[in-house]
């Protein structure tokens, strides 16, 4: 059913399993070209927000291809652009008031780290020029974000030599655990180090394809806190957590402080278009502000495409309209019922918070065949290394949240 042309993600093309053939999409439900019917238990890496071909937000990207499908924005401007930058300063942690449109996740991580890196540059000071991460993260798959993916990550560990050295530490492990030991070890790196580093960059509370871990919201004022002692910036990585993932519209709403840069991804364009958004505070912008010479040097093609801006606007409106943040913490506490007190001799750990939930077992072993074992049953689950996990489209309804976890549940069993 595949073509032999075409390369796919994170495969190795020879013995990959055969591709299902997706022919259309409504709401949570795939349909196959042979028209079987899966319920899509992860939104295409958690994208699809708000359910596939969602009616209003076709419309306005329907309505948008009719009057402006593209332009650039270099000395050229739009209503969707400039609407959706309005919209998101609006709705973000207050002092994030400058918003850098970028055409996908790993691109606008890219741009905070440019970004962080040319703040301190424009202040005068050259030396700064590497990160902190958190052990387990991800932030995308070009170069410069690869870096500040975990060292010992497999996924790009071939490209050691190639890939700038960052710092790493161990966030707490869990969202209760005391944070003490975690903060002590930052604090280690940064006072041996901080005139080499521009920021520390998080995905805050929750870290997506590491695994699904939780950290608490004390951590990572705490960590800013320190940070800020040594003239290090805080980033936050939104992609995966921002629109409501977490039980909030941002992590950054359950954390006491305002990062000095945020990223959005993902939901933010609702799995119709790729966009980010890099969000920067005042302080940070006004270093750019005024000396030609301290321009942002940064542009992608795409940058602000209308289509995308007008679907972000849509998906935006769509989420406050239907109280999604209420639904979200109804599918928490389902997800709690269902899974939490899930045993069995393989699974180490259950973490839920907001629509997200991930079983972890002991050896990858553990899901070989979940796959095909919940494909049988009408889900698609797609397991990574230790982790089973569920991320829903936040319009599903309970009885195909029940049907999701019953299958999770069933191939423990
Ligand atoms: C997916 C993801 C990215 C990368 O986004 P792309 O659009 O795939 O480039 C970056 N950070 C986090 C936290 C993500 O989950």
């Amino acid at each position: 059913m595949r073509s032999p042309h075409l390369w796919f993600p994170y495969a190795q093309m020879e013995t990959m399993a055969e591709p299902l053939a997706i022919k259309s999409a409504q709401g949570v439900k795939l349909t196959l070209e042979d028209n079987t019917i899966l319920i899509d238990a992860i939104s295409s890496w958690w994208c699809v927000i708000h359910g596939y071909n969602h009616p209003e937000i076709t419309t306005a990207a329907k309505e948008q291809l009719d009057t402006l499908p593209h332009v650039m924005l270099g000395g050229l401007t739009h209503a969707p652009a400039n609407d959706l930058a309005d919209t998101l300063v609006s709705i973000t942690p207050d002092g994030l008031n400058h918003v850098f449109f970028g055409d996908s996740g790993s691109v606008g991580v890219e741009i905070a780290l440019k970004m962080a890196v040319q703040y301190h540059k424009n202040k005068g000071i050259q030396t700064k020029n590497h990160f902190i991460a958190l052990k387990n993260s991800y932030h995308g798959d070009t170069c410069a974000v690869m870096s500040i993916a975990d060292d010992d990550d497999s996924m790009h560990a071939k490209f050691q030599g190639f890939l700038p050295k960052q710092f790493f530490v161990s966030p707490p492990e869990t969202s209760e655990a005391p944070i003490n030991a975690a903060l002590e070890e930052l604090e280690y790196i940064l006072t041996e180090s901080a005139d080499s580093i521009a920021a520390m960059i998080v995905e805050p509370l929750m870290q997506g394809a590491g695994g699904f871990r939780l950290h608490g919201a004390d951590y990572l004022a705490a960590a800013q806190k320190l940070c800020h002692k040594h003239n290090v910036l805080m980033i936050y990585d939104e992609v995966a957590t921002g629109f409501g993932r977490t039980g909030t519209l941002f992590a950054a709403d359950q954390v006491s402080v305002t990062p000095d840069i945020m990223i959005l991804g993902k939901g933010l364009s609702a799995g119709y278009l790729t966009l980010s958004a890099t969000l920067a505070t005042t302080e940070i912008y006004e270093t750019f502000y005024g000396n030609p010479s301290n321009a942002f040097m940064h542009g992608p093609t795409y940058m602000g495409n209308p289509t995308a801006c007008a679907i972000a606007l849509k998906g935006i409106e769509v989420f406050k309209k239907d109280n999604y943040l209420d639904r979200i913490h109804a599918i928490e506490s389902f997800l709690q019922r269902s899974l939490s007190t899930l045993v069995h001799d393989s699974i180490v750990d259950i973490r839920i918070k907001g629509a997200m939930a991930c079983i972890e077992v002991i050896d990858p072993a553990a899901l070989k065949g979940v796959q095909d074992f919940a494909q049988e049953r009408g889900v698609w689950l797609r397991p990574f290394e230790n982790y089973l996990y569920t991320c829903p489209a936040y319009i599903i309804t309970d009885e195909e949240l029940l049907k999701i976890c019953s299958v999770m549940k069933g191939w423990f069993n």
